[in-house]
């Protein structure tokens, strides 16, 4: 080839990262002793190992002895024994460990990702350069709010022992993700990372030994799905923090039902990819290199729906061609590929099935004249075209280096494609009008939306779904909550609520006047769908009055009035905060009749009833006056970009709330939720529902918007139920006994609603911890913002 052939050809010749370290490093290991246990190295008690392969040459890298129920006890029982020291301890001396940690992890680093980069297939610019530099960045950060902790987050103690269960996609980075916020909020843990990719954590491990973290902090032990159940299902775990698929998330969340544990999901996605014809399509095209292909595609949050404005389709599509066909698909291990393998047969297997199957349905699918190398599990990048919104590449999840084309015409069409799918983890809006960009970032559903950028991810912003996509934040501020439970005044158990039969005169009017409450849906008082009312006694069983026992049909009437109120989480938080303060405002002026309800229904004394209508009144004012300040921040990542943590209402809140101090109990549960612009549809107290039904003529005068907030009376043990299954509802407040709470979490799944259950306990409402902060935080999601700046 002469010098102008060479010239017109542009090849680049093979660059490969060196790995004769790596190799040494995994000559000179015993794996089959690989559970790093209470500080020491440990073979499986029952003495199994599993595989490990190289997914570009798919030889055995290693066998790795695989956890059972044994070694995930003995692992809970050191991180339960490590646990009072490390969380009593200055915050201080665990940033110096966390600091330590990312430091040595910085003088390993390329030694953590020539071996990410064998391990799991990904190439090493993206191990090299992102990974490893974010994991360690996620140390170092974390440092900062270990030695914070008590000042930043007041009235919250650490969750306890963690477990963590973490996917082959990001081995080190999700390890970082989960360990780090964990240790600073005084946590100890169990990790378990996936069994495609152990080899990093293995590394890790061995830092935190040589950095002289204490014995039982942390604990890695490794396995499959069944080492993940046994840490799930431990009774000695307080929390459990998983990253993966959505259908092992929902599996998870039945699992942990009831038990008590904190739960944070981070689970799959369909992320959108929305490029409007004012966009730089260049830079755009340059984006989905980085949202689709980057990790072959094995991204949670990866673009894999272009959607695509229709007049620049075809130009778009053509620059997005021509740039595939320069892709270079080869080894990790070369500092020229861009695509490597697959990280296993299974996953090549699954995603060419996928393809297929996209195809049968009508997608075009193409993909560039690219050789692929002799060995290893890789796929060809492929574009599908003239794909309908209900094709399977639409869809589902691939999970690998796929990406499913379609086109809009309007704004408003963008967004509803964009939405059209059960997950909302990312989005990437393309506009050089930044004005159409940040009118369209709030109207997507997903926890993440990138600006004229992709796959953007820092320690400082937090990162998580949305509906399917999970709940829960990692990273920043909302990451360390994760980690926290706040100090709730909680009381005694509250017991299962008597089952209650309608009334024999069902329905009908009392001599002179109807005394039956309705239902308040729409903004409208009406009767129950089965027109069944039930009465409702004193304390000494006389009949004070009647109130309409509201069914599957009310709430899902309720549910769809709250889904038509549109005008309230649009409206301004002070605007929000003003009808608050109207309604408190207005319970104010009938504070003695509010009270004297009061004493009647439940027997407190008249003083009592009277304070605990005034704290009503004063939380409808707290909370008013929160409308408009419990906002997001703005974060300043390491990169040309701010980042903006926008308070977003969670949707639709359903509320249960309990039969002592009920009408502050109930005011408390559905005033933050307001204040936030969430609908709300609450379920009073079953056994004093006439305190809320009174409450319906405050309301009518508080200029809520109808739909706003619907109340449905009856058995609330049945109507949590229904909330609880409801796919249109996106969050659960509910105080209610233990069987009620667990079943709540468990019915939640169909959409993995976010639920919070007070745990078959009360609350006592007067006390000051049981307003604030801690309710606000359930009724909004974070969604983070990604704006970059410069040229
Ligand atoms: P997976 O759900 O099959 O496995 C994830 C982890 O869970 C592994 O460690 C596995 O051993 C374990 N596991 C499997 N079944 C379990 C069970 N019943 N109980 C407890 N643990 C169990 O997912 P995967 O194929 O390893 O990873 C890909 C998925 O992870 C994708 O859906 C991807 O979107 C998701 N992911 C999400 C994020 C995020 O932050 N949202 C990040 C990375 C990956």
């Amino acid at each position: 080839m002469n010098i102008l052939e060479k010239f017109n050809a542009m090849n680049y010749g093979p660059a490969p990262e060196a790995r004769s370290e790596a190799d040494a490093w995994l000559a000179g290991r015993d794996f089959s002793k690989a559970l790093y246990i209470g500080g020491e190295w440990k073979a499986a008690a029952s003495g199994k190992t599993f595989e490990v392969h190289e997914p570009s040459s798919t030889k055995l890298l290693a066998k790795v002895s695989d956890a059972g129920a044994a070694d995930i006890d003995a692992a809970v029982a050191a991180a339960a024994k490590a646990l009072p020291k490390w969380s009593a301890q200055s915050g201080y001396s665990r940033a110096k460990i966390l600091y330590a940690i990312g430091r040595a992890m910085q003088r390993h680093q390329r030694l953590f990702a020539v071996l990410e980069s064998i391990d799991n297939g990904k190439p090493i610019r993206e191990s090299r350069d992102i990974d490893v530099p974010l994991a360690i960045r996620h140390f170092i950060h974390h440092a900062g709010w270990a030695q914070a902790l008590d000042k930043e987050f007041p009235d919250h103690k650490p969750v306890g022992v963690v477990g963590q269960v973490i996917p082959w996609n990001f081995p080190l980075l999700m390890l970082a993700w989960k360990i780090a916020p964990a240790l600073a909020a005084g946590c100890t843990v169990v990790l378990k990372p996936a069994e495609f990719t152990p080899l990093t954590a293995i590394l890790f491990a061995q830092i935190c030994d040589s950095v002289g973290a204490p014995k039982g902090v942390v604990n890695i032990v490794h396995g499959g799905p069944e080492a993940g159940a046994a840490i799930v299902d431990h009774p000695g775990v307080q929390k459990i923090a998983f990253t993966g698929s959505s259908e092992v998330g929902k599996i998870i969340r039945k699992a942990t039902a009831g038990s008590g544990k904190k739960l944070s999901l981070e689970l799959g996605g369909k992320s959108a990819f929305i490029v409007f014809e004012d966009a730089d399509l260049d830079s755009a095209v340059e984006g989905m290199v980085d949202g689709i292909w980057f990790n072959q595609g094995q991204v949670c949050c990866a673009g894999s729906r272009l959607l695509v404005q229709e007049g620049i389709a075809d130009a778009l599509i053509a620059k997005v061609k021509a740039r595939m066909a320069k892709l270079v698909v080869g080894s990790p291990l070369d500092k020229n590929t861009d695509i490597g393998p697959l990280v296993d047969k299974v996953q090549l297997e699954r995603v060419r099935g996928l393809v297929e199957a996209g195809a049968r349905d009508g997608a075009e699918c193409w993909q560039p004249d690219c050789p692929l190398p002799d060995t290893g599990w890789y796929h060809l990048p492929t574009l599908a075209t003239r794909v309908s919104p209900a094709n399977i590449l639409a869809q589902e999840e691939v999970f690998g280096p796929v990406l499913a084309t379609m086109t809009f015409r309007t704004n408003e069409e963008a967004v509803e494609l964009a939405n059209n799918t059960r997950y909302g983890l990312a989005a990437s809006v393309w506009s050089e009008n930044l004005n159409v960009a940040l009118h369209v970032a709030p109207q997507l559903k997903a926890g993440v939306v990138w600006i004229n950028g992709t796959n953007m991810f820092d320690a400082a912003c937090g990162f998580g779904g949305y509906r399917e996509s999970g709940f829960g934040r990692e990273g920043g501020r909302e990451g360390m909550f994760e980690y926290l439970v706040a100090l709730l005044p909680y009381g005694a158990a509250i017991k299962p609520a008597a089952d209650i039969a309608p009334s024999p005169e069902a329905g009908e009017a009392s001599p002179g006047i109807d005394r039956t409450a309705k239902l308040f849906i729409g903004g409208k008082q009406v009767r129950p769908d089965g027109n069944y009312s039930i009465a409702v006694q004193d304390r000494k069983g006389k009949v004070l009055g009647e109130v309409g026992l509201g069914s599957r049909k009310d709430i899902r009437d309720a549910v769809s009035a709250a889904r038509g109120a549109k005008a309230w989480a649009e409206a301004t938080g002070f605007n929000r905060s003003q009808v608050l303060y109207y309604f408190a405002e207005n319970l104010s002026a009938r504070a003695d009749e509010f009270a004297m309800r009061l004493s009647a229904l439940t027997g407190v004394s008249p003083k009592a009833a009277r304070e605990e209508v005034e704290q009503s009144v004063e939380r409808l004012f707290y909370y008013a006056g929160m409308a408009d300040k419990f906002e997001g921040r703005v974060h300043q990542p390491p990169a040309r970009a701010v980042t903006l943590a926008l308070h977003e209402p969670v949707g639709i809140i359903g509320v249960v709330a309990q039969d002592e101090q009920p009408l502050l109990g109930f005011i408390s549960l559905v005033a933050p939720a307001l204040a936030m612009g969430n609908a709300v549809v609450a379920v009073p107290s079953q056994k004093h529902p006439l305190i809320a039904t009174d409450l319906y003529q405050v309301i009518e005068y508080s200029d809520l918007p109808a739909g706003a907030i619907n109340i449905v009376t009856g058995r609330s043990t049945e109507l949590a139920g229904v909330l609880a299954k409801h796919d249109d509802v996106d969050g659960l407040l509910i105080v209610a006994d233990a069987d009620t709470c667990r079943k709540a979490e468990a019915e939640s799944i169909g959409n993995l609603k976010r639920v919070w259950t007070s745990g078959g306990k009360a609350l006592d409402w007067s006390s000051d911890l049981a307003a604030g902060e801690a309710f606000l935080r359930r009724a909004v999601e974070v969604k983070n913002v990604w704006v970059p700046y410069g040229d």
